[in-house]
């Protein structure tokens, strides 16, 4: 069993750090609340993520943002300055690669190894422990995490070196919002020329137009008993989550010199959504009002 420094305890990392005290590791926990410290059954509570970071095998992070991440390796009474020698940093937030990058250079200059890896699952995946680690770094560091990483999850991919796993993230999350946004402009323009979703679902399912959306999460309330469209939008990926996702689409578009008008266009989709129906908090499949503003309640 290993000891554990877990800092970020919110919607993911909260129960992403109750699994690992349940199959039997020595967990050490920090969040900027308190309450969520505390929220932690079987974990330890430190005052600081310094002290959670002191003597142990594994430190991981769990945060917003880049501006976070580097703040909390970097800044004044950083992480990096408390770590021994044989710990092995894990980064799990969903930033940009520019940021994961240097935090792992400035890590690796004191000597210690660091992982980016960033999940997809959604918090139902952090609590049922399933997600899929997305993993930018060294095999051998990789090979290190891998026992915690399958307690957290399922799946482990290895992109590339370090910011590669930021990187292969960025790339899913924009396809999948420029999907989602079709698929409801499809839908959409079918119901409004007559068609019952459902079975307009069903023909694009098994027609060339098929995707996960169609698949698994249909944004049209009532087609699809579970997704989030038929409980109102609530739960899932939030529409804040995703305008910030395809905000780092940008950076990291900006920084390679790639030209993405679909990713562009999408991300203005989702700005006009999140603003013009106050919908940031609800789940991203709710674009769908955009093309079909009748059915706002
Ligand atoms: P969250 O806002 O619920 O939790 C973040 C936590 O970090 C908060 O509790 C906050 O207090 C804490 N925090 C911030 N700065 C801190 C610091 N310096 N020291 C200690 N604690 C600090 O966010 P979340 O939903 O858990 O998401 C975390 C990351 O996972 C984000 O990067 C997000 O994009 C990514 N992600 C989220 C989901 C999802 O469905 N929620 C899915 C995949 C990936």
């Amino acid at each position: 069993m290993s000891t554990i420094g877990f800092v970020g305890l919110g919607n993911m990392g909260g129960p992403m750090a109750g699994n690992l005290v349940e199959a039997g590791h020595e967990v050490k926990v920090f969040d900027l609340v308190p309450d969520l410290v505390a929220g932690v059954a079987g974990a330890a509570g430190q005052p600081s993520a310094g002290a959670c970071a002191e003597g142990v095998d594994f430190f991981i992070s769990m945060l917003p943002a880049g501006r976070h991440v580097e703040g909390l390796y970097l800044g004044a009474d950083g992480v990096l300055e408390h770590c021994g020698p044989q710990t092995l940093l894990v980064d799990c937030s969903t930033i940009d690669p520019v940021t994961s990058r240097k935090v792992a250079a400035a890590a690796q200059e004191k000597g210690l190894s660091m992982l980016d890896a960033p999940v997809s699952g959604g918090t139902a995946g952090a609590q049922g422990g399933s997600l899929t680690f997305i993993v930018g770094g060294t095999s051998e560091a990789l090979g290190k995490a891998r026992p915690l990483l399958d307690v957290m999850g399922s799946n482990i991919f290895h992109a590339g070196d370090n910011g590669a796993g930021q990187v292969a993230k960025i790339c899913n999350n924009m396809l999948l919002a420029i999907l989602m946004a079709g698929t409801a402009e499809a839908l959409a323009l079918g119901v409004n020329s007559g068609l019952d979703p459902s079975v307009l679902s069903e023909i694009m399912k098994q027609s060339s137009g098929g995707n996960w959306a169609l698949n698994v999460y249909n944004p049209y309330p009532g087609v699809m008993e579970n997704a989030p469209a038929s409980r109102d939008y609530a739960g899932g990926f939030l529409v804040d989550l995703m305008t910030k996702d395809l905000g780092l689409a940008m950076e990291t578009a900006d920084a390679s010199q790639s030209s993405v008008p679909l990713g562009a266009l999408a991300k203005n989709l989702y700005r006009v959504h999140q603003q013009l129906h106050d919908a940031g908090r609800l789940d991203f499949s709710s674009i769908q009002w955009l093309f079909k503003p009748d059915l706002k309640p």
